[in-house]
């Protein structure tokens, strides 16, 4: 990390709790490669202090925070200017604070689609069945319209967010979107991507997966888990033994990161750097 001065910036991680995130290392270590005088810390916010957090951080002059769980929603009524994705996944990750405003962002689909577009995930075209409804998964259908997919199917425990979910896409792209539940899904065989948004299988429940027949994978070109740890997750095992292509989640949570930091200072970070740390990076969260 740089050392800190009088010129040092401070940004942080808005959240609650926020003692397991690995936010911290990323911004640091980025600050670090691109020597930008800056520190990334945790910043614990109880219930109902969304707001004065905010109004501290303006007024501390922080650059900007990240925001993370239960605030991403919440934190919507705070943001002076939203960007088209936060507006329709109806989540903001990033905040940036200048000129008296706020400016928010959702670089959790910048992240997705970076790590996919890395690893030769492409949807045009494609039928792609995405496993749960939360934030990941909204963040994840915007990319997948976006991408131009031909067909989503939604499949979620609690149907009704499912349709919720296919409806506010539907406001935005022209796209045909299937709700279905996890039975009738087994049944599936024209999706060529899966994607696993729902928190089962993440450590330290990591025998668990939503769906566990050989068979649902057999016809798929890639699965992939939002979940990285474990790195390979119950889920991306079975897709692997069956001869699908594997991807987790670490380059979405990675590439957020990236976005959020060019958003931040104004910077594009050159390849070789984005390279470097991601390598420092995997290294750090899977050698613990
Ligand atoms: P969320 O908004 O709380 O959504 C959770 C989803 O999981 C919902 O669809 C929920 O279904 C489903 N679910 C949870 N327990 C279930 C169970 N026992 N049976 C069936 N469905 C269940 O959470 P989120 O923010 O989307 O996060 C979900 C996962 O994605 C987490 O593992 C998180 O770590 C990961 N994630 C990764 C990244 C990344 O950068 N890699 C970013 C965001 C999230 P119901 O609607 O029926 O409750």
């Amino acid at each position: 990390m740089n050392s800190i001065n009088g010129k040092t910036k401070t940004l942080g991680l808005i959240g609650n709790p926020v003692e397991h995130t690995m936010s911290p290392f990323i911004q640091n270590l980025f600050a670090e490669h691109m020597g930008i005088n800056m520190v990334y810390v945790p910043f614990h916010v109880e219930k109902g202090r969304l707001e004065g957090a905010i109004i501290g951080a303006k007024a501390l002059s922080l650059i900007g925070n990240n925001i993370t769980v239960p605030y991403k929603v919440d934190v919507l009524s705070f943001i002076d200017v939203l960007d088209q994705r936060a507006k329709i996944i109806g989540a903001a990750n990033t905040l940036k604070y200048s000129d008296d405003q706020v400016f928010g962002y959702n670089t959790d689909a910048a992240g997705f689609l970076t790590s996919c577009q890395n690893e030769g995930v492409f949807f045009e075209d494609k039928v792609v069945c995405i496993l749960g409804a939360g934030g990941a998964a909204k963040a994840i259908s915007v990319v997948c319209a976006e991408q131009k997919a031909k067909k989503l199917i939604i499949v979620n425990r609690t149907l009704d967010k499912a349709e919720a979910l296919k409806n506010t896409i539907q406001q935005y792209f022209n796209i045909e979107i299937e709700v279905q539940d996890y039975a009738e899904v087994l049944k599936l065989k024209e999706a060529n991507i899966c994607i696993q948004t729902t928190s089962i299988g993440m450590y330290p429940n990591i025998k668990e997966t939503p769906i566990g027949e050989s068979t649902f994978f057999r016809n798929l070109e890639w699965a992939i888990d939002a979940i990285y740890n474990p790195s390979e997750t119950r889920f991306l095992s079975l897709a692997r033994e069956n001869g699908v292509k594997t991807l987790n989640g670490l380059g979405m949570l990675y590439y957020q990161a990236v976005k959020a930091f060019e958003i931040w200072h104004d910077v594009i970070i050159p390849q070789p750097i984005i390279e470097k740390c991601f390598k420092l990076f995997n290294d750090y969260i899977y050698s613990r």
